[in-house]
């Protein structure tokens, strides 16, 4: 288990190396947006862009839904 050092894009806090948010904004949000997260595939720069954008905008990590 390694020390997260990285910023977490939803919150003041850190993330780890690897991880798209840190675990409490991760835990946030809605169970089938982290299954799609999860998923690595062709589409999943899209899906990460998505959620970048979300955030971005400062939308609740709780209604926060990235393509399928
Ligand atoms: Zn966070």
């Amino acid at each position: 288990m390694s020390t997260p050092t990285l910023p977490c894009p939803g919150c003041p806090g850190r993330r780890n190396h690897g991880q798209y948010l840190c675990r409490t904004c991760w835990r946030s949000l809605p169970a089938d947006t982290r299954g799609r997260l999860t998923r690595r595939d062709k589409r999943a720069v899209l899906r990460l862009q998505q959620l970048q954008q979300a955030l971005a905008a400062r939308t609740p990590l709780q209604i926060i839904r990235v393509s399928p």
